[in-house]
């Protein structure tokens, strides 16, 4: 989009040829594979079905066996299946990842898919940025090297004769000029700002006319600008140095340009690598005087001097990682940057703390294959520098293809396909373009990774909460079986009728188990691996839990307080009822009450498989409390 002014534009590709279709086919290409959740959902929904028919139609079989009426008969095998089905499933599942999403975007992480965050839950590596995700993005020129010097920013030492750089600093960039509390400051990357300011504070205005741009994109790893100064056109490039000295034919020595022989360039180097040990971010200034009719091209240019600033790490960032060490997720950062600036924040973050991790850079990730990168992978402690965009998704899918499941963050409009083929895409949302964030499949409000780790902690928890409920709604299945079993095995009184059964699956079980789906994650969450990968929402001992221990119980309690009414009654066994008869209304509805009085004792138990339900305080879930109530008011009503 052109703001304003003019421009010119030379079509050279349509449609799928251009840049943009390039992407768009990566993008594409990168398949969004179905969320471990809806595997699962799926797969307990068939077992489910499949399990309550052929119950079903065993016991249809057997009734007509044993010479029940055709229409009694049905009238049960549909009991049957009815109990066994939990129609209140579907809805808690997804009001409770609702409800977490909700809790995600108070701590700054909008999901933008519902089943995206019950797989963040079982993320096993984070692959971060670090300019802005792991650092604060909050630069301050530390350093400047010009004609064969290196020199402390802060103050200024004596001797430093800028020549061009700090015209250079001054007029590359995209910032946008705004009036604030009286005075001026500058919009945009938070680099290009300190630059600006770094080369104002030192008198160097920069408010040369602006002709024209060629723009930054983080595979280019530079930008230029074309500028008018006092009535000539220069151009303006900075950038990583790696890029930008390669285009230098001269070096700026105090204002003067001399050839930039192998020896100066040695120098540049090594001045480079001392400011990225110590952890600075470091760019490359060259600059071009344009003859009249030329057209502006990043060749032969004049270096004019390197320029270091720092980005101090993010405060909670050493925490987040320390959470995620003992939440055995791995976090692999893959960044633009160079190589020993990448190493020295990894440190400074407790990234990395042995004395060899590997680095590998871009370059050298496209030359290995598929095998070696996943192999390189397993070393413990990893990162890439000067990585382009699709260099990430190199990455990305070796990580995919050894099994792990793989969050990565982006910003760029390159970046979309990577995020497209994590498990979970995630965009910045303060430096992230719309083309990122629509690729992505949550969007971080603060670009902050402690707000990654905090959503992987509710990831975790909404799938301990979904076996909460899970456990609450099958126990539930018991009681409402049995009944059916023993009217037909025994030829007693329906103990429990359908309508009765409907009441306890979609009345007064819902807000309780929605209360479960609503638990706050536990403190040991972030204290335990990442579950394996095959994992089963729905396990054996879960099942057990519910259908042999738990749900027995209610049942006996149920049948019970069923046959006390009758007993109270005088009912003899053997005994006809009708259904309309007082003494049987007040006994099914005894043991509809034993079955919800039983649930709402059943709510606690539910809340760990192994810790005591009195080691849960109830004021940390106020749902809770609420569905307890409400499922007193129903059954009293
Ligand atoms: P990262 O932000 O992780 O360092 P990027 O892909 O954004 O990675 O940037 C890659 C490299 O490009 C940076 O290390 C820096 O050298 C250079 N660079 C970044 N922003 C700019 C910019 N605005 N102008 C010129 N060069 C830049
Ligand atoms: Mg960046």
């Amino acid at each position: 989009s052109l703001v304003s002014g003019e421009g010119r534009a030379v079509v050279f590709a349509t449609g799928m040829k251009t840049e943009f279709g390039r992407i768009a086919h990566l993008t594409q290409a990168a398949e969004k594979t179905v969320s471990h959740l809806q595997i699962e959902i799926a797969r307990l929904s068939k077992l489910v079905a499949i399990f309550a028919s052929a119950l079903g139609l065993v016991f249809f079989a057997i009734g007509a066996l044993i010479g029940l009426p055709f229409w009694a008969n049905l009238m049960f095998a549909i009991g049957i299946i009815v109990a066994n089905v939990p129609e209140g499933l579907l809805p808690t599942v997804t009001l409770s990842l609702a409800m977490a999403t909700q809790r995600m975007a108070r701590r700054n992480a909008l999901v933008r898919h519902l089943p995206a965050v019950e797989t963040l839950g079982a993320t096993t590596v984070i692959c971060s940025d670090k300019t802005g995700t792991l650092t604060e993005n909050r630069m301050s020129v530390r350093r400047v090297f010009c004609a064969g010097m290196l020199f402390d920013a802060n103050p200024l030492a004596e001797g430093f004769a800028a020549g061009h750089l700090l015209r250079n600093a001054a007029n590359c960039h995209n910032l946008k000029r705004s009036q604030r509390d009286g005075g001026e400051v500058w919009l945009g990357d938070p680099m290009e700002a300190a630059l600006r300011d770094f080369a104002g504070q030192h008198g160097e205005r920069g408010d040369g006319q602006r002709l024209g741009e060629l723009a930054f994109d983080s595979d280019r790893r530079r930008m230029s600008v074309i500028v008018d100064n006092d009535g000539a056109r220069w151009l303006y490039c900075k950038g990583a140095p790696e890029v930008v000295v390669q285009l230098c034919a001269q070096v700026d020595h105090g204002g003067s340009a001399i050839p930039l022989g192998e020896q100066r360039r040695q120098q540049i180097a090594l001045a480079q690598e001392a400011m990225a040990d110590s952890g600075l971010r470091v760019l490359a200034f060259a600059y071009r005087k344009l003859a009249p009719e030329e057209i502006p091209a990043e060749r032969e240019l004049v270096f004019s001097g390197l320029i270091g600033l720092h980005d101090p790490p993010r405060p909670e960032v050493p925490e987040a990682m320390a959470r995620c060490r003992s939440a055995g997720i791995k976090v692999i950062m893959v960044t633009g940057d160079h190589p020993h600036t990448a190493l020295a924040i990894a440190r400074e973050i407790g990234l990395v703390s042995s004395a060899q991790p590997t680095v590998l850079l871009g370059e050298a990730v496209r030359k290995l294959t598929p095998a070696q990168l996943q192999i390189a992978l397993d070393s413990p402690e990893i990162l890439f520098a000067r990585v382009t965009a699709e260099q990430k998704m190199l990455v990305v899918n070796a990580l995919r293809n050894k099994g792990e499941i793989v969050a990565v963050t982006g910003d760029g409009v390159n970046d979309a396909p990577a995020l497209k083929s994590a498990h979970i895409g995630i965009a910045m949302g303060v430096s992230g373009t719309d083309v990122a964030k629509a690729a992505a499949d949550m969007i971080l409000l603060d670009d902050n990774f402690a707000s990654i780790v905090n959503a992987v902690e509710e990831g975790r928890a909404v799938f301990e909460n979904i076996r909460k409920f899970l456990t609450y709604i099958l126990t539930s299945n018991i009681p409402e079986l049995l009944p059916y079993l023993a009217y037909v095995l025994f030829r007693i009184p329906l103990p429990l009728t359908i309508i009765q059964i409907l009441a306890v699956d979609l009345g007064t079980d819902m807000l309780p188990a929605l209360a479960l789906g609503a638990e706050r994650p536990e403190p040991c969450l972030m204290r335990q691996p990442p579950r394996p990968t095959h994992e089963r929402l729905l396990s054996w001992p879960l099942l057990a839990r519910a259908y042999l221990w738990l749900g027995p119980l209610q049942a006996a309690v149920a049948l019970a307080a069923f046959f006390f009414i009758l007993h109270l009654g005088g009912w003899q066994y053997g005994e006809f009822l009708a259904t309309t008869d007082p003494l049987y209304r007040q006994a099914t509805t005894a043991c509809l009450a034993a079955i919800v009085i039983a649930q709402m004792i059943n709510v606690f138990l539910c809340r760990h498989p192994r810790v005591a339900a009195i080691d849960f305080p109830l004021t940390r879930n106020s749902l809770l409390a609420l569905g307890l109530g409400v499922e007193l008011a129903l059954i009293l009503a």
